[in-house]
């Protein structure tokens, strides 16, 4: 029996945290939108999720930063430390002084939480359909728009395709062809600790703050999530130097910390070592809107999580989407251009700088000395660093930062 495609007018390929926050965002400016998951359920795997003022900023336009941070935990700073000697090298202070410079304070919450807020918000619009158990398997451009086809044999039809399908996006293949993601040998680790557990072994040492373990070829990160209860890790390494044990995944995380401190080694013992994730990226590329499809989130962007931006810059993408849309409303293809024009010199800037911060993390000897040199007398309040990241407002007045806005 041949059945005609179902027609949609926003057709979202992935329900990821960028796919649903197109959706929404759309789902805002008026546009109907379906959205094709090909997992079972809608969902989030993972734990912690960092979120930078330059997010927030788009949460709140979306009318959903209220419900996300309910549960979420506000460190009052970002410590980076010696993972071997434990010595603090220096700290972004994340209070008062941070929400008046950007409008917003510095926020963790819990993936799931995050998702499902953005998930209930695309509901509660009556705009967005959610079908999960859709894997898209093709994608086929045509004139005025394209056709997908899923596993199940189901086909839909769109006058605009977004594709918001992750790091290995089939669709990224269809338009740009630039191969598979960079793998950059590092593997992270992430899970939650009861923070009752951590307690028992000394706690953190910031109770009230983010802290960031640098040591060679390797870090581990340490913030509370769901209001202080537990405790966010995320233990980064590089692979290609720590190959002992390299079968056992958990002999070859203790053995690459072994040298640490004695509260990174505490956080490592009580590691989750089930999984683990290959942390992969590309480097800025253009192409990502071709004709009536586009691309969002890590399928257009991907980057490593050193900055702790992969999520935040897709959530930026979802309203210079909806904003393109609305400045081009009967030219979808110019729309997209419009939004990658809009959008590929900031995320370029974002995934070089999350390369370049992964080198200042993992350095080794003299390199690690000189670091701790650098940065010995950096107020913590001085934000110059941070300013073009945090200060970014993607809701409409694209490229320029808060203070500049205010001057
Ligand atoms: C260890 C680690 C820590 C991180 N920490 C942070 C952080 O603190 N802050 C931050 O902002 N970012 C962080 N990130 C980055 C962030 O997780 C990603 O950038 C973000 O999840 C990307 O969202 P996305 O929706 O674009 O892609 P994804 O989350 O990958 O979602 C893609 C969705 O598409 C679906 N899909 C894929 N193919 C198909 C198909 N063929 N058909 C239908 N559906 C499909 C998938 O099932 C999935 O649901 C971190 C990443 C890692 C690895």
């Amino acid at each position: 029996m041949i059945t005609s495609p179902v027609t949609s007018p926003f057709l979202v390929i992935g329900g990821g945290i960028g796919g649903l926050a197109a959706a929404l965002a759309l789902a805002r400016a008026g546009h109907r939108t379906r959205v094709l998951e090909r997992a079972p359920e809608f969902g989030e795997v993972g734990a912690g999720l960092q979120v930078g003022p330059n997010a927030s900023r788009v949460l709140d336009r979306l009318g959903v930063l209220d419900a996300v941070t309910t549960h979420a935990f506000f460190p009052t700073r970002l410590t980076l430390r010696d993972a071997l000697t434990g010595e603090r090298l220096t700290s972004l202070a994340t209070g008062d002084a941070f929400r008046e410079l950007f409008g917003y304070r510095y926020f963790v919450a819990h993936r799931a939480d995050l998702h499902r807020t953005v998930l209930t918000a695309c509901e509660e619009t009556g705009l967005v359909e959610l079908l999960p158990d859709k894997e898209v398997l093709e994608v086929r451009p045509r004139r005025g728009g394209a056709v997908v086809r899923c596993a199940d044999g189901s086909e839909y039809s769109t006058y605009a395709l977004v594709a918001a399908d992750g790091v290995h996006s089939p669709t990224r293949r269809l338009l740009i062809g630039d191969g598979a993601p960079t793998d950059s040998g590092y593997v992270a680790y992430r899970g939650t600790v009861p923070m009752e557990v951590l307690a028992r072994h000394g706690g953190l040492p910031e109770p009230d703050g983010m802290v960031i373990w640098a040591g060679p070829g390797l870090h581990l990160v340490q913030y509370p999530v769901r209001r202080g209860e537990l405790c966010n890790q995320v233990a980064t390494i590089d692979t290609r130097r720590y190959t002992e044990h390299a079968g056992d995944l958990t002999a070859q995380l203790r053995a690459a910390f072994d040298q640490a401190c004695p509260d990174v080694r505490t956080g490592i013992q009580l590691m989750d070592t089930t999984r683990r994730w290959s942390l992969l990226d590309r480097p800025p590329a253009t192409g990502w809107s071709q004709g009536a499809i586009t691309l969002v989130g890590d399928a257009a962007h991907p980057m490593l999580q050193y900055l702790a931006q992969g999520a935040c810059q897709a959530i930026e993408d979802s309203v210079a989407l909806a904003d393109s849309v609305d400045e081009h409303p009967d030219d979808i293809a110019a729309a997209f251009r419009a939004y990658e024009a809009r959008r590929a010199p900031r995320t370029a800037r974002v995934q070089s700088t999350a390369r370049d911060w992964g080198e200042v993390l993992h350095v080794d000897g003299i390199g690690g000395r000189l670091r701790a040199a650098l940065l010995a007398d950096r107020a913590e309040d001085d934000y110059q660093a941070v300013e073009w990241l945090y200060g970014f407002d993607a809701a409409g007045t694209f490229g320029h930062t808060t203070r500049e806005l205010s001057a």
